[in-house]
């Protein structure tokens, strides 16, 4: 079930709507699981509930907690924080409590219980859902929030087998290949031609000379895209994108609320090296990060009008946020800021062509880096080629979000709308191949989503 994103756009701000979380979906047939105790999800339990209320508020929450096993011997019970709750948030944390209670046998020994309770209480004052509802709703929200369904589901995965684990070795400690060694040869030359020609490609899909020039996109409808882009994203990456439950989706993030016009990032200097340095790092060309960077100001320093290229082409292409720079210990340090996104407002003239579906896959791209667990993103750095998780677990995600949204557009007309407007069919795309496509293949998609969005990455035979 795919949620159409109306615009929603109202005086100059995007109305919130809450959410809740989609434990509904760990049924979902595609993606293998099969968990009994979720049946147990259309039991509210409320007229239990009463009953067990009726010895009162502490009472019943104290007889929780000796259930749940969250109050070690000779420590206090979180009664009065629970206590000190409005009445409101109260009743819908006992009522989560209870739910907590309900499916507990279902979560790993190791399921942190008293954690839970604690982030309950928390969300209980910014919660999203109504107990009351019939729809599913409150116990997807209790159970995401909770943590629950994130230990549940890497508790139904088993790490790789020993003979997965040694082909998984291979994949991760390859040596750079031979394009990589012909690259480290008379390196400043070849990589100077691998950019322009990139340049040149960017600039005939975003800025065509000639033709009709450009013309301006609605901003409006860029941020309207991007909430059904995420609309997209959870829809096939559920439930392991919603389990997280410190990630971003549990935590009022609305991606819409974080696009900007590409117009309005700086393009001086440092933003070209920039710009380039990403590029050069995306086609995987070795080396220090500071020689890289200097050779590249050294060549916009040189040659104007490539500087002026780059210039131009930053204020009118997509582009993930502006890195976090720090000069730390005489190294360059940076960090890609993946919670913003800067989309171009001036555009091909004439009619939507293939660029609409180029740049929903360009928010996909960025919105997952922005949904990858932390820990996944640190476990790029134990490897001999951290793009292969960083980058190429993205591009794989990409490719099937990307087809999931043409799925979508073919199927519902108002999510056609959404993402491309009047932009003709979708362009044919080959599967990703390379090292990321070995790991899918040996470990299966589930274990390759819950390593991702959930940082469990014992489960791609890592940490
Ligand atoms: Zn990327």
């Amino acid at each position: 079930m795919i949620a159409v994103i109306e615009n929603r756009r109202t005086d100059g701000g995007l109305a919130k709507t809450k959410r809740s979380g989609d434990v509904n979906d760990i049924n979902a047939a595609d993606s293998g699981l099969r968990l009994g105790p979720v049946s147990q999800l259309v039991v509210t339990g409320h007229e239990d509930l009463a009953a067990l209320l009726s010895a009162g508020e502490q009472g019943f929450f104290e007889k929780a907690e000796a259930l749940l096993g969250t109050v070690p011997e000779g420590f206090p019970s979180m009664w009065p924080d629970v206590a000190a709750l409005d009445d409101a948030d109260r009743r819908w944390f006992l009522r989560a409590v209870h739910l907590l209670t309900l499916n507990d046998e279902a979560a790993p020994e190791d399921f942190g219980r008293q954690g839970a309770l604690a982030r309950l209480a928390r969300w209980a004052r910014v919660r999203g859902s109504d107990p009351d509802a019939d729809d599913g709703s409150f116990e997807r929200e209790v159970l995401t929030v909770s943590g629950w369904a994130g230990a549940v589901l890497g508790a139904r995965l088993a790490a790789p087998v020993q003979e997965e684990q040694a082909r998984l070795r291979a994949v991760y400690n390859s040596p750079a290949d031979a394009a990589l060694d012909e690259k480290a040869d008379g390196k400043a030359d070849r990589l100077r031609d691998a950019l322009a020609q990139t340049l040149a490609e960017r600039a005939a899909r975003w800025a065509p000379p000639g033709a009709g020039g450009l013309e301006s996109d609605d901003l409006q409808r860029l941020t309207a895209m991007a909430a059904q882009v995420e609309a997209v994203v959870v829809d096939t990456f559920s439930p392991y994108v919603r389990a997280r439950f410190d990630g971003p989706l549990n935590e009022e993030f609305h991606y819409a609320d974080h696009v900007h016009s590409s117009v309005e990032r700086p393009d001086d200097l440092d933003a070209q090296v920039s710009y380039l340095y990403d590029e050069a790092r995306a086609q995987e060309w070795p080396g220090d990060p500071d020689e890289l960077r200097q050779g590249l100001r050294e060549w916009l320093e040189d040659d104007p009008e490539a500087a002026a290229e780059v210039a131009r082409l930053i204020k009118l292409t997509p582009l993930h946020g502006l890195p976090d720079t720090a000069e730390g210990a005489g190294r360059y340090r940076r960090r890609v800021r993946f919670d913003e996104v800067y989309l171009p407002t001036d555009v091909p003239a004439g009619p939507p062509g293939e660029w609409r579906w180029e740049l929903v896959r360009v928010v996909i791209h960025e919105l997952l880096h922005r949904l990858a667990h932390p820990a996944f993103v640190d476990a790029a750095r134990g490897v001999t080629r951290p793009l292969v998780l960083t980058e190429g677990f993205t591009e794989l995600l990409t490719a099937e979000a990307l087809a999931g949204a043409y799925g979508l557009a073919a199927a519902h007309p108002a999510v056609r709308q959404a993402l491309v407007g009047e932009a003709g069919e979708p362009p044919a795309r080959a599967r990703p191949s390379g090292p990321a496509a070995e790991i899918l293949e040996i470990v299966g998609p589930d274990k390759f989503r819950a390593a991702y969005f959930l940082g469990d990455i014992r489960l791609i035979g890592l940490g």
